[in-house]
């Protein structure tokens, strides 16, 4: 087809291809094992499987509520309340919506205006940039410090001026597995405090934090909930990323921008595994187990490379382990990753792609959300590195 006669400016001309594809794509290609992308390689529990078969079957088929269905939306502010003593009303403070990817884009649209700046902590997820750049803000990248990606919260309040939009924060923090402690999440209230700054929240790990560390929800600290999108994601909680279903959280003044752009973008959210989810919350110990869960996957899997070359600092939440190959070699970390899936036989993700500038801190990130089958193989291949 013929487009020449189409004068395309694009609007992110200078997009790479996905780490997650390229890494997930090659472990395909020479057969290796896939601990790049995050993603389960176990079934979700079959429970929930039955009640979206269910809902179904019950004939939950056509367009749910543009917000999501009340009774979803009201187990999730139960929820809400129930771990962070905040309380959102199901109705006007609480939308569904298409995993937690949508539920970002949305509120980045509806509030970011051309060229006003958004704060990015960096190494970061890579959904934010673009979506702020295609709504003609501008990213202002801080760079956490050292290898274990600590805020220098004077160097943050340092960045925000009168053109300051919006800040994004992620905790438990992917792609390095750190927790926000209380004294961040103060320290960030303090900074924000007298602004008309809205903090987008990105905490799809809220459900998985180890040892003593606890999920410091924006929710919690009243002057940050005031101006928060607070966003989370099933598909993290409940082994099925490929469902994504997710949902956020915000005061009703905020909300009901947020649910202009929504309704534009996709009205509403699939209809019979809302019924499922609503269904399936219920039971608190369905998300409460999750962090006891893992931690027993990670625990198993570091226990497995204890003695290997790789230097590590037990990961304080997500499903992602930092590995320092500092001791093996001088490679950039995407060649020794491309090296890796190719000679050794296992996909991991170079975190350079996620670091201001394209940092190489000579880490990798592994899942461990994997069947202790697969996490032992790859232990076995990652002490013989
Ligand atoms: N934020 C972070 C930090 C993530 O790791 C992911 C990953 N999947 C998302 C957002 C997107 O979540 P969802 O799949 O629900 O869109
Ligand atoms: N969140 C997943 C990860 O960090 C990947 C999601 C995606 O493939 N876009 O690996």
């Amino acid at each position: 087809m013929n487009s020449s006669a189409h004068h395309l400016t694009s609007k992110l001309p200078q997009l790479p291809e996905s780490i997650f594809s390229t890494m997930s794509n090659l472990a395909k290609e020479h057969n290796a094992i896939n601990i790049s992308q995050g993603f389960p390689n176990f079934e979700p529990d079959p429970t929930l499987i039955q009640l979206v078969t269910k809902s179904m079957k019950d004939g939950y088929n056509q367009y749910a509520p543009l917000g999501g269905i009340y009774p979803l939306r009201e187990v999730i502010a139960q929820k809400i309340e129930l771990l962070y003593g905040a309380k959102y009303h199901p109705q006007s403070e609480i939308t569904i919506t298409v995993g937690a990817t949508q539920a970002i884009f949305t509120a980045i649209s509806a509030f970011v205006w051309p060229n006003d700046e958004v704060i990015v902590l960096k190494p970061a997820y890579d959904c934010y940039e673009p979506a702020i750049i295609a709504n003609g803000g501008i990213p202002v990248l801080i760079q956490l410090s050292g290898k274990d990606y600590q805020v220098d919260w004077d160097d943050f309040k340092a960045h925000l001026n009168e053109k300051t939009r919006m800040v994004i924060i992620n905790t438990p923090h992917n792609p390095s597995g750190r927790v926000f402690s209380k004294s961040d999440m103060l320290a960030l209230q303090n900074c924000l405090k007298d602004t008309n700054i809205i903090l987008l929240s990105d905490e799809v790990y809220e459900h998985i934090v180890f040892d003593s560390n606890t999920h410091e929800s924006a929710s919690k600290y009243p002057d940050l909930a005031s101006r928060s999108f607070v966003c989370a994601s099933f598909g993290k909680t409940f082994h099925a990323t490929g469902w994504k279903m997710g949902y956020c959280a915000a005061p009703a003044e905020l909300m009901q921008e947020f649910q202009k752009i929504h309704e534009f973008n996709v009205f509403c959210v699939n209809h019979p595994f809302q019924r499922a989810l609503a269904e399936y919350l219920k039971e608190p110990a369905h998300y409460l187990n999750l962090s006891p869960f893992y931690q027993e996957k990670r625990d198993l899997f570091l226990n497995a490379i204890q003695g290997s070359r790789f230097r590590f600092t037990p990961t304080q939440g997500t499903y992602f382990q930092l590995l320092d190959y500092s001791e093996i070699t001088d490679e950039n970390d995407l060649d020794f990753a491309l090296r890796l899936v190719k000679d050794s036989g296992i996909a991991c993700i170079p975190i350079s792609v996620f670091n201001k500038d394209l940092a190489d801190n000579k880490q990798i990130r592994v899942c461990f959300a994997k069947t202790s089958e697969t996490l032992l193989k790859a232990a076995e291949i990652i002490i013989s590195i």
